[in-house]
């Protein structure tokens, strides 16, 4: 008998083409996680609220990273669009050891002097950690300007800016391969940047009257105790249906959602980066009621002084 070969099943990621998103038995009425130009998206906060108009979505949420510039252009323009809540949110990406957490904070006071400090500092870390990779990159034979990667990030300067300039360089074929080649964690010209400890991130998105959730925790390196550590200083929720997650990466992170009572939550992700397989808002989200049982955990935390309560959600 002739053995078949073993086959690689590839890990289900938002990157992975091959892998077919969660498809809910629910409306898709709600997308928690979407980037903008502020940050590394590549559509401004106008064109994603023109985009998501078309779709099913009713409340959404703004998610850059490191950044809030995006948020009043999406909530003047969703305005202008019928049944369209849009919930001021951030994305600050924070490390304890060599475990990566990427913090989800909502309905933030995102004007508050204390986060927009915060945030410079955080966006002027960026810009000298990418620049200094673009300097790694030039000795690697990899020459990109850094003037176009300037021209690329709007907003916050992130890696997929360096990737797209590498791209249009002809260094690489897609945005993937640079991360997997040079800009990844195990890529040749990786530059880590300083990150605030997850507690201290639950933290500054507390200040600012917000709730905090753990973005794709499939990201998250020893998780469960990740979790209960940010759990008992007053996490909210934890996305589930996020990035392609399987079934039972779906089951796992219900089962922590359960243990440490945390909203199930979810986005897109979406960045608008184009590349095959990327899944497009109003696909898959979580359930339509997740927004209300977010702003009870942020009622319960700061009673009636949450830091901004969208229009539409009382
Ligand atoms: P940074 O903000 O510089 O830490 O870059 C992180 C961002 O890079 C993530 O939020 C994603 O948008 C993007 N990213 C991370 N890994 C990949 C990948 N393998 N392929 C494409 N984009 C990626
Ligand atoms: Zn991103
Ligand atoms: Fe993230
Ligand atoms: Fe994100």
């Amino acid at each position: 008998m002739t053995q078949r070969p073993e086959q690689k099943v590839a890990p289900s990621s938002r990157y992975a083409a091959g892998q077919a998103p969660f498809v809910p038995p629910w409306p898709v009425e709600v997308d928690l996680h979407l980037h903008t130009t502020a940050s590394d998206g590549t559509l401004s906060p106008a064109r994603l609220m023109d985009l998501i108009g078309a779709t099913g979505l009713m409340v959404v949420a703004i998610t850059d990273h490191d950044a809030t510039a995006g948020i009043d252009e999406a909530l003047a323009h969703a305005a202008r669009l019928p049944r369209l809540t849009v919930v001021p949110g951030i994305e600050l990406g924070t490390e304890d050891g060599d475990s990566e957490i990427h913090l989800l904070g909502y309905f933030i006071d995102y004007r508050s002097r204390e986060l927009l400090d915060t945030l410079t500092l955080f966006r002027e870390e960026r810009v000298e950690a990418a620049r200094q990779t673009v300097r790694k990159l030039a000795t690697l034979g990899v020459n990109i300007s850094w003037d176009r990667v300037r021209e690329l990030a709007g907003g916050a300067v992130g890696r997929p800016h360096i990737a797209r300039a590498m791209l249009e360089a002809g260094y690489v074929r897609s945005v993937s391969e640079a991360f997997e080649r040079y800009l990844g964690s195990d890529g040749a010209a990786r530059v880590p940047r300083p990150k605030l400890p997850p507690l201290d991130a639950l933290d500054l998105v507390h200040r600012v009257g917000g709730v905090g959730v753990v973005a794709h925790p499939r990201t998250v390196k020893n998780v469960d105790l990740m979790v209960s550590r940010l759990a008992a200083g007053g996490l909210a929720g934890i996305e589930v249906y996020a990035e392609k997650y399987g079934q039972e990466e779906r089951q796992r992170y219900q089962a922590l959602a359960r243990t440490y009572g945390l909203v199930e939550c979810g986005g897109s992700d979406y960045h608008a980066f184009g590349s095959e397989g990327e899944v497009l808002p109003g696909v898959s989200g979580p359930p339509p009621e997740t927004p209300q049982r977010l702003l009870e955990r942020a009622h319960s935390l700061h009673g009636d002084r949450v830091g901004c309560v969208p229009a539409g959600m009382a």
